[in-house]
């Protein structure tokens, strides 16, 4: 069982996170891309965490839908509408509640991975954020499945999204600015499937 006030927790921790690994970021996005990706993630959940105070008295659903708008508004880049998508999608799945199950956790959950792929039309082993998210999910939904709990599970995610993470680094991007160099992006780790990993390490650490 995940609470209301674990998801703000959340919130506030991946705001954290990437405020702290903003250069980090940006010097992967450097090596394969444009050298924004930190600056947008921090910019975007900087404003995100500002605006919780006006939703926190709403349900689950609405809250992550206003960070979604305030991604997408903020973010800017590719990444802006993929993880305003990602939010929104999973917003949708938990509209009126109070709390999420273990059952709503999948369900949330695999919704993000929906959104990604609906938005921007990857595959795994394209060199995105989709690496680190698809295996994590994935791991969470089996780890439920042999009766694990939501904490228990999301130690699987996290563990999966890791080597989801460093899976990048030898890959050649598909899909994104990475693509334009081709075979050149070979030899670098993704900065969309990083910032991906801090957000469901965040997750793991709140709900432990
Ligand atoms: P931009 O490339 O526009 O500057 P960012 O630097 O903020 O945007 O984000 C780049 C990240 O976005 C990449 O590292 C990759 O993980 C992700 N990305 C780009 N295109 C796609 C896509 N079509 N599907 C999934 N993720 C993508
Ligand atoms: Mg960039
Ligand atoms: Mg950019």
């Amino acid at each position: 069982m995940v609470s209301k006030e674990q998801i703000l927790q959340w919130l506030q921790a991946v705001a954290l996170v990437l405020e702290q690994n903003k250069d980090y970021l940006t010097q992967l996005d450097a090596a394969i891309g444009d050298a924004d990706h930190g600056i947008n993630m921090n910019r975007g959940f900087q404003k995100a965490i500002a605006q919780l105070p006006s939703v926190a008295d709403q349900d689950i659903g609405n809250i992550l839908k206003a960070v979604s708008m305030t991604l997408i508004s903020t973010v800017g880049g590719a990444s802006g509408p993929l993880y305003g998508t990602l939010f929104l999608r999973a917003s949708t799945m938990v509209t009126g509640k109070q709390e999420l199950s273990d059952e709503d956790m999948v369900t949330f959950l695999q919704a993000t991975v929906d959104g990604v792929v609906q938005r921007g039309k990857a595959h795994v082993g394209d060199k995105t954020m989709l690496d680190t998210l698809a295996p994590a999910v994935d791991a969470f939904k089996d780890a439920i499945a042999e009766g694990a709990s939501t904490p228990e599970a999301l130690q699987k995610a996290v563990s999966a999204a890791e080597a989801g993470m460093k899976s990048t680094i030898p890959l050649v991007a598909k899909k994104g600015r990475a693509s334009y160099l081709g075979e050149r992006s070979s030899g670098h780790q993704d900065p969309g499937a990083t910032s991906t990993y801090f957000i469901l390490k965040a997750l793991l650490d709140t709900v432990n």
